[in-house]
């Protein structure tokens, strides 16, 4: 059997990132060329961030898009847990074993402490890092420390000078200056691992050969290599993918991009598509074609075709591929089909009926008033998102406070949606009306829409993310200075 092993760990605390489906692609490539093994490990030590439900929805939109995995939380495996939170005891005894060879270190410095040497050495222009004032603490002092119960940290005994270098199979190798790293805590004050203990020991206990994952994390291997040299372990290879962009070349960013698996599937674009376009951006078109499927991409895979450079994504592009996808490879009753299990069923039609029940005077009313609820983009006018006497700059904003509003929406039911209008109009200390008016132009396209709450809830997030986005641009679009300036002042209330 072919040894080799490759995962992806992803932290459940939001909706599912493209650039999530778009490494587990490369995984589930990776292992298929070469009979291995794909692993779904979920990475949910951030006690106050992880969710279950975003797990589910993980699970459900990697198989929507048409990934699948061999071993995992759901399918299990040899190598269990899959989830980090069932494998807590597995880092504190590894934590303890890195302590017991001097490799690590009890610090017991308080966050006033940590805070002060902070501010001094901004203050001061110095390096910002861990002082390393517990690296030297006498056994006879830790022992009494922890035994009077004092609140502690498990760090990590960085090389303090050296060039640790890196073996990246795409890149070749890359060298880091020890001298700039930090001790790192690896085992938090309330006994959970963090993200550089965790996935090493997973990594290796897992027997995972290829750690394949976004560009953004080379600059943590050192302190992986570190780790395994520490335990006397073999690393794996690894394999840093570059990374998806929004078009002025900053990393992808929600900001921008609706970066949701979900909204995709919500907007109507088929999985095919979408996973091949997600193929596209590191990977070559095969013999001058772009579409290409999964098949045939198992088939040509080579390491050495991955472009580096950062691919830029770029949503006319998916939706020209999607269209190839709908003409070149369905017929009318496939389509039909796709549809009915996209929106087009009982379930959402009698969601809106419920909505639209007041406003109907006859069933042909329906279509026509429900038809923002199916459309890819809504198109609102710059005439209609303008309440009497205000102007397009503070709509804008209004409307880009109304989505940070609604994003840390926990409660995603009419009252929760209501009270975060509420909070915008008085945030602006503008009449309520003058929120919702704009908010149901931006949403349905047009003045008089459904409830807008409960419009708000039958949208979801990611349309209502995107469409608000949309009635930012068609009022001309908030600067990112202005939009800096305005989150400062939003994050004081
Ligand atoms: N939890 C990390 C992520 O969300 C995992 C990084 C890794 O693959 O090492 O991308």
């Amino acid at each position: 059997m072919s040894s080799v092993r490759v995962r992806i760990a992803p932290s459940p605390t939001g909706p599912t990132h493209v650039g999530t489906a778009y490494q587990a692609l490369f995984d589930r490539l990776f292992a298929d060329k070469f009979g291995g093994r794909f692993i779904l490990r979920i990475e949910d030590t951030d006690q106050d961030r992880s969710r279950r439900e975003y797990e589910t929805q993980l699970m459900d939109s990697l198989k929507w898009i048409g990934i699948d995995w061999d071993e995992g939380p759901d399918v299990g495996g040899d190598y269990g847990p899959y989830r980090q939170s069932e494998r807590l005891e597995i880092y504190r005894e590894h934590a303890k074993i890195l302590v017991d060879s001097g490799h690590a270190y009890y610090c017991f410095c308080s966050s006033d402490r940590l805070a002060e040497m902070r501010a001094d050495q901004e203050r001061n222009k110095k390096p910002l890092g861990y002082d390393r004032r517990c690296r030297n603490l006498s056994p006879s002092e830790v022992d009494q420390r922890l035994q009077q119960g004092e609140d502690y940290v498990i760090r990590l005994k960085m090389p303090k000078e050296g060039v640790c270098e890196i073996e990246d199979k795409l890149r070749g190798k890359i060298e880091f200056d020890y001298a700039q790293s930090d001790d790192q805590v690896i085992l938090k004050s309330d006994g959970f691992p963090t993200y550089h203990l965790a996935v090493v020991v997973d990594d290796f206990h897992m027997k995972i050969s290829h750690v394949i994952r976004g560009e953004e994390w080379i600059t943590s291997t050192p302190k992986h290599l570190v780790l395994y040299d520490s335990f006397g372990w073999e690393p794996p290879e690894f394999i840093h993918l570059p990374l998806l962009l929004n078009r002025d070349g900053t990393k992808m960013s929600k900001r921008r991009n609706p970066t949701s698996i979900e909204y995709y599937r919500r907007a109507g674009y088929s999985a095919d598509a979408l996973l091949n376009y997600l193929a596209l951006m590191a990977y070559p078109p095969l013999n001058d074609e772009e579409k290409v499927s999964l098949a045939e991409l198992v088939q040509d895979f080579d390491i050495r075709k991955i472009n580096l450079g950062g691919s830029i994504f770029d949503m006319d592009k998916l939706t020209w591929l999607n269209g190839r996808y709908l003409r070149e490879d369905r017929t009318p009753q496939q389509i039909l089909g796709e549809m009915k299990e996209w929106l087009v069923n009982d379930e959402q039609f009698l969601g809106i009926v419920s909505l639209l029940h007041e406003r109907m005077e006859t069933l042909g009313d329906f279509m026509p008033k429900a038809a923002f609820f199916f459309a890819r983009e809504v198109n609102p006018s710059e005439q209609d998102l303008l309440p009497k006497n205000r102007e397009t700059g503070e709509v804008s904003q209004m409307l880009q406070t109304a989505i940070w509003a609604l994003d840390s929406t926990a409660n995603w039911d009419a009252q929760g949606i209501e009270s975060k209008v509420r909070f915008v109009a008085d945030f602006w200390d503008w009449p309520v009306r003058e929120v919702t008016v704009p908010l149901t132009v931006a949403l349905t396209g047009s003045k008089v829409g459904p409830p807008l709450f409960e419009t708000i809830i039958l949208l979801g997030i990611d349309i209502v993310r995107m469409r608000l986005i949309n009635g930012i641009e068609a009022l001309g679009g908030l600067s990112k200075k202005k939009a800096k300036k305005l989150e400062k002042e939003w994050k004081k209330v």
